[in-house]
């Protein structure tokens, strides 16, 4: 049985055609999109933030010292930092699908998101953080035959001796409660930690950045096996499907294979 991961599992669930290309045929196309990015530069924004804290702390305008630092990310990735991950900044290729939308919007969208962040959160000592892109394996069944792998923005724990996984969202539409509480994600990596903490309480948090709404969920135990039983099904259809079927919709717009390896 292949290890698969949670975006896996939704890019199969998108376009089947899109999930052999990517993930079965590993086809690479140099095409990225101005969201994409955008997520990215909030995320290391964040991590940095977090990793460094007392070094913003002794600035004399921390929030406009986190800004700086999105926009340093946003044009020249982390060239110039010694003890973060390697990323390019923004370049001409970088997709915009939406009419009348330039990069410029996006970075003005990020830097209202970090603001925002900085209001709710600075001086960022609400938990202790046990965990920044923390990565972690996911077992759905006791014999390990269903596996996935999984990266968990923000894992801390609060003053009470809880768990909390926080999951930060840059996408432009914040979803209704309902729509929250169907996710897989969060309730996955609940699934691939849990063991760590036993007899912990476990909070799952959706940070939605652009809007500053956040959805905090504790899952019940029926609740979690339910998603393991979804997910189990999800990677049997995967791994019984032969015929990988393209899927047209909106979405095609944002695939990189749009237009050279799957047909306009
Ligand atoms: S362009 Fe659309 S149909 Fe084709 S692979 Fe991408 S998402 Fe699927």
């Amino acid at each position: 049985m292949k290890i698969y991961s949670y975006s896996k599992l939704s890019t199969f669930e998108n376009c089947a055609f899109q999930f052999k290309l990517r993930y079965i045929e590993n086809i690479k196309v140099d095409k990225d999109t101005i969201e994409r990015f955008l997520g990215n530069i909030v995320h290391y924004t964040l991590e940095y933030t977090y990793l460094n804290r007392e070094k913003l702390l002794k600035k004399e305008n921390p929030k406009e010292a986190i800004v700086q630092l999105f926009r340093h990310f946003w044009a020249k990735g982390s060239e110039h930092t010694t003890d973060f991950k390697k990323f390019g900044g923004y370049k001409s290729s970088i997709v915009v699908v939406k009419r009348g939308r330039g990069p410029e919007d996006y970075k003005t969208m990020g830097e209202r998101c970090i603001e925002r962040y900085f209001d709710a959160y600075f001086p960022f000592d609400q938990n202790k953080v046990l965990g920044m892109e923390e990565r972690i394996q996911i077992k759905l069944d006791p014999a390990g035959e269903y596996l996935l792998n999984g990266i968990i923005d923000r894992l801390d724990e609060t003053p009470a001796g809880d768990i909390e996984i926080h999951d930060y969202k840059t996408g432009a539409n914040t979803p209704s409660q309902a729509k929250i509480e169907k996710e897989r994600q969060l309730p996955l990596y609940q699934i691939g930690i849990a063991e760590k903490f036993p007899g912990k309480k476990i909070t799952l948090i959706w940070h939605y950045l652009m809007s500053g709404n956040e959805f905090p969920l504790v899952k019940t135990e029926a609740e979690l096996q339910g998603v393991k039983s979804e997910t189990m099904g999800v990677i049997n259809e995967i791994e019984s499907t032969k015929d990988f079927l393209p899927h047209k919709g909106p979405l095609c717009n944002y695939c990189e294979y749009f237009g050279t390896y799957c047909a306009k």
